[in-house]
């Protein structure tokens, strides 16, 4: 074998940081501490977006909203403040147009810089300001007077930051990783038998088209990250995660698990005990479990079912198969108010079925604590239904069998396993249920839980009154008070959903969202308690400690309220039948799963309710289209879709429940077309080359385990 044949196969991609200049213990630290160890990490850690700086435009030219770069003299500096310090410097090129300068944050040295005359370059987007165009913090460079610099002759990169690690000095540890990049055919991993006919570019050519895009590339498309580079990183990123999902499951199935068959008299009984009958959708879901149940080896199951279509009742038949056979059950739910609601209707199905059912939450202390924990360990308790308490160490159980976990999406995958593992012993785990009203689209089902089977409960049960989904400017809001009025004084009861736009018109995000929602419903609060003071008015808002929050939505789920001004933290899942008027303020600003979520909080006993989607005008195109979106339908799904197609994955599942958000090229709503081939892609590595496979997975996800395990 040749030397030149030792090279190439030598695996240049697991090569650890410190080989490159400039990297000493201190930026290597710095580096791992984002994940970056190899020198494959710094080919994927790719450009979040391109900066143009090979040509200059006339500022007359510029567009809101438009990067570009200009030069241009200092013709005015103004240092004023407002809220904070402001300095402002208007330059001109003599294109019949000023541009304003402002920076929020700035040094005395730095306001000397812009002596009147001054020649310099500037880039940045502009926006509308007060005076023509501005750019807030542009990045800037100061030109003697008579100074020709030379224009960039390749698009910048800008990186996602590392923290500790300045833009400049990132840029060239990253080129000189890209400079190290093997060969194609070392570089690749797929088999050229399977790449062939997807037309897409190898993984070096992509890689090299992401760092140093050329100077004629389609910046078009890279901006919108449909360009063959993109597509081709996302569907080997998509493959990786793909792979890793199916390699929990696999894993997962190599365990045992009680098989729960046999008498069935429980399930018998609560059926019969029953105030209706199962709906159809319900009725699958359960026999998609019990065929589950009976196996020998552990379900993995999530159940979706949108808001109302009776999911509890579904858990509480699943719940009997396990206490059938002298086994126990733990129903965890995120909140202690929901998992008191559970308690509530386990215990009216369950007592009068001789089921023992204990509760414990975080409240649960001293003697009584003791009790339950008693009780747990000695089987004596048959289900138990919980908080996070549930989950912590102190809890023994007997006989776990069945674990069920509602709204997961809020628990992270720590809880929930460390909730199985309370019945794991010797290669033995408990089945797992999972239960989410957050309707997730098919393809990022497939996407996200190829290791969960999934079942929808996609059927209301008969006689919900269809909720009447209103959308009006939010000029109309005196009506508005007179109509809470008239349904309070019917006896009903009225949520009032707070949320702020940012007034102000500074840069950056500032005080944070959950600050702005809390003062926005505060001063809600107030004003309504002025209007309408014959009313029993509650608050509730993230920032509240989570007793007194849990206090306000009680009072209101006794009707010892009648309306409840609330940020978007009104949980999802709570239960009031009576409350049948919803108000949601700056509509427009929240996606369409959400808006379906809250709208869900009403709609739930026999009165015809109504949700008010109120806006504040102008609406864009797109704010529009999600609220008559809502206006014309109810099935979660449809939104979910719609949400998908909207806004993108990121929001629909929580970062903790899949990791999704941390793609770094891939985006589910763009990309879904690509995951047939990944998942065709899939089946054939793991049949012809497992140990590819592997090397994939490594590749794109590392060390950091996704699940854990399943
Ligand atoms: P979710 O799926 O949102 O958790 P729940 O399980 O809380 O829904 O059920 C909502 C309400 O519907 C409860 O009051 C429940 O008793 C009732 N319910 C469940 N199934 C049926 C059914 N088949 N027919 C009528 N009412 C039902
Ligand atoms: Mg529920």
């Amino acid at each position: 074998m040749s030397a030149r044949r030792d090279l190439a196969t030598l695996d240049l991609s697991t090569e650890p940081l410190d080989r490159l200049a400039g990297v000493g213990p201190r930026v290597a630290a710095k580096l791992e501490a984002r994940g970056l160890t190899t020198l494959q990490d710094l080919w994927l850690h790719l450009p979040l977006r391109y900066e143009d700086r090979t040509t200059l435009l006339p500022i007359r030219a510029l567009k809101a909203g438009v990067a570009a770069q200009v030069e241009g003299r200092v013709e005015a500096v103004e240092r004023g403040f407002r809220y904070r310090p402001v300095l402002r410097v208007a330059i001109s090129d003599g294109s019949g147009a000023l541009l304003v300068l402002r920076f929020f944050h700035f040094r005395a040295a730095q306001v000397a810089q812009f002596a009147l005359g001054r020649r310099l370059r500037a880039y940045g987007t502009p926006r509308a300001g007060q005076q023509g165009l501005e750019i807030v913090h542009p990045s800037y460079q100061l030109l003697a007077d008579d100074e020709q610099a030379a224009l960039e002759q390749a698009l910048d990169p800008v990186y996602p930051v590392v923290e500790g690690i300045g833009p400049a000095s990132l840029r060239k540890l990253i080129g000189q990783s890209i400079d190290r990049l093997p060969d194609a055919a070392t570089l690749e991993l797929l088999p050229p038998a399977l790449l062939s006919g997807l037309g897409l570019p190898s993984l070096r050519e992509a890689l090299l088209t992401m760092h140093r895009p050329p100077v004629d590339a389609d910046v078009a498309a890279l901006g919108a990250g449909v360009h063959p580079a993109q597509r081709r990183l996302a569907m080997e990123e998509l493959l990786a995660h793909h792979l890793s999902l199916r390699r929990q499951r696999i894993a997962l199935q190599a365990h045992r698990a009680p098989a729960l068959r046999g008498g069935d008299g429980l399930v018998k009984a609560l059926l019969a005990s029953l105030p209706f009958r199962l709906t159809g959708a319900q009725q699958r879901v359960f026999d998609e479990i019990r065929r589950d149940l009976a196996r020998a080896h552990p379900m993995l199951r999530l159940v979706q079912g949108d808001v109302g279509s009776g999911k509890t009742v579904v858990a509480a038949l699943a719940a009997m198969l396990a206490v059938e056979r002298r086994k126990q059950v733990a129903l965890a739910a995120p909140t202690e108010l929901l998992a008191e609601q559970h308690l509530t209707n386990l215990r009216s199905w369950l007592e009068p079925l001789g089921v023992r059912v204990a509760w414990l939450a975080g409240k649960v202390t001293g003697k009584a604590r003791s009790k339950v924990l008693e009780d747990v360990a000695s089987g004596h308790a048959q289900v138990v239904v919980g908080t996070h308490a549930l989950m912590q160490d102190a809890v023994v159980f007997n006989d776990l069998a069945l674990a069920i976990v509602d709204e997961q999406h809020r628990f992270g995958v720590h809880q929930r396993l460390a909730l199985r593992d309370k019945g794991a012993a010797a290669g033995v785990v408990p089945h797992q249920l999972v239960m989410t009203a957050t309707p997730i689209p098919r393809t990022l089902a497939m996407a996200a839980y190829a290791d969960l089977d999934v079942s929808a409960i996609d059927e209301l049960p008969p006689g919900r009154t269809p909720v009447q989904t209103i959308v009006i400017s939010a000029e109309r809001r005196p009506a508005l008070v007179e109509r809470i009025r008239v349904a309070c004084r019917q006896g009903r009861q009225v949520y009032w959903v707070c949320t702020l736009i940012e007034e102000s018109e500074e840069e950056g995000s500032g005080p944070g969202q959950a600050r702005l929602d809390a003062t926005a419903a505060q001063t809600t609060f107030e004003t309504l308690s002025a209007q309408l003071p014959e009313l029993r008015i509650g608050l509730v808002h993230g920032r509240m400690k989570a007793a007194k929050k849990q206090a306000a939505m009680r009072a209101f789920k006794s009707a010892e309220v009648d309306l409840l001004v609330a940020t978007t933290v009104i949980e999802v899942g709570v239960d009031v039948p009576n409350a049948s008027l919803m108000i949601i303020e700056n509509a427009e600003r929240l996606g369409l799963a959400q808006l379906h979520q809250l709208r869900g909080r009403v709609g739930r006993g026999a009165t015809a309710s109504s949700c008010v989607l109120m806006y504040q005008a102008p609406l864009s195109a797109m704010a529009r289209e999600r609220l008559e979106t809502m206006r014309h339908t109810a099935d979660g799904f449809l939104i979910a879709e719609k949400d998908l197609e909207l806004r993108g994955p990121g929001e629909l599942l929580g970062t903790r429940q899949t990791g999704l958000a941390a793609f770094r090229v891939a985006d589910l709503a763009r990309d879904a077309g690509l995951l047939p081939v990944v998942h065709d892609l899939a089946d054939r590595l793991l049949a012809e080359s497992p140990a590819l496979a592997e090397r994939v997975v490594q590749r794109w996800i590392g060390g950091a385990a996704r699940y854990a395990a399943a």
